[in-house]
């Protein structure tokens, strides 16, 4: 069932509601299609890989390119290659097919240069939990790695502050990370992807575990990066409609690229059957957004 026309979309998928997630009119659609100069910060050509062990394609064919300073969604079913692209955007992954370019090197080549650029907010949690270390440490270790140890304490400790505010997390700096309920937890590691300043923010699933406040508050910061600090911003998601009204691309997968655009050419029923294997109802909020209700056609 496709569902046409002026409906008010549920609050719960709906970014409306909150009445401060209008993208304005500069932001929406391709630069590419305005004339202005393409200047393309993360390039994918004909991109693929191919896992040995089970031996299983995970990805084919893949392409796509996000200037600097857009906000881009990545969305597919479950298996559908969504990681195994970020992996291969950070060089943790070598293309089996194709080539992937951040800034104009390859990720198998510079990894250490490409990965300086990236904030990458992992999918699954990174940080031990039952390890005494508290939040401020989680945050801390990220800029001593990124620094090398060139930052005296005092500076450390100011940046990794500065980013926990930013999160709404300075209050628990000096909690154990542990203790931290889920959407605290990926705040942290939020912070910690933004503590070491960078050009672009890669988070995989950030909302996977997070309480509905957490949830605002995230889409809220990768929105004021993305406008206010000209961060690139690519997120994976389950539920693209928070993001919907704000988002510049959608790429949508599964293990083959179904299609790369703006998010009204993406998410539209062909597309998304052919991306889900079924029939993706979508509500038109009264803004005009499509919001797809993949929630529940993951498996
Ligand atoms: P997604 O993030 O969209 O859920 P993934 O990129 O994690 O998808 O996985 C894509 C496909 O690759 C899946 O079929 C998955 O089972 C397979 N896969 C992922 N990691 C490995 C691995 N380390 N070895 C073999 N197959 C893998
Ligand atoms: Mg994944």
């Amino acid at each position: 069932m496709r569902v046409v026309g002026t409906l008010r979309v549920p609050d719960s998928v709906s970014t409306a509601g909150s009445g401060t997630l209008r993208v304005p009119a500069t932001r929406t659609g391709d630069k590419s299609n305005t004339g202005e100069p393409v200047n393309e910060l993360i390039c994918a050509h004909n991109l693929g890989y191919h896992y040995s062990q089970p031996s299983t394609t995970a990805l084919a064919g893949v392409d796509f390119g996000v200037d600097s300073g857009q906000f881009v969604a990545i969305m597919g079913p479950n298996g559908s290659g969504k990681t195994t692209l970020v992996k291969l955007l950070l060089g943790l992954l070598v293309p089996t097919q194709g080539t992937v370019t951040v800034a104009g090197k390859q990720p198998r080549d510079a990894r250490l240069e490409v990965q300086q650029l990236i904030g990458y907010v992992p999918q699954h949690e990174s940080v031990n939990a039952q390890i005494p270390v508290n939040v401020r440490d989680v945050v801390g270790m990220a800029a001593q790695c990124r620094y090398d140890g060139a930052l005296d304490r005092k500076e450390v400790r100011r940046r990794v502050q500065a980013a926990l505010d930013m999160v709404e997390l300075g209050d628990l700096a000096g909690r154990p990370y542990g203790a931290l309920s889920g959407g605290q937890q990926q705040r942290a590691l939020i912070a910690r992807a933004l503590v070491v300043d960078p050009q672009i923010i890669i988070a995989d699933e950030p909302f996977a575990r997070v309480d509905a406040l957490s949830h605002q508050n995230i889409v809220n910061l990768l929105k004021w990066l993305s406008d206010e600090k000209q961060v690139t911003v690519l997120v994976v998601v389950h539920d693209v409609n928070p993001l919907v009204h704000i988002l510049n691309k959608v790429l949508l997968l599964n293990t083959e690229m179904v299609l790369y655009g703006a998010p009204t050419e993406v998410l539209t029923s062909a597309n998304l059957l052919q991306a889900y294997g079924k029939v993706v109802p979508i509500l038109v909020c009264d803004e005009g957004f499509l919001h797809p209700l993949t929630e529940g056609q993951h498996d």
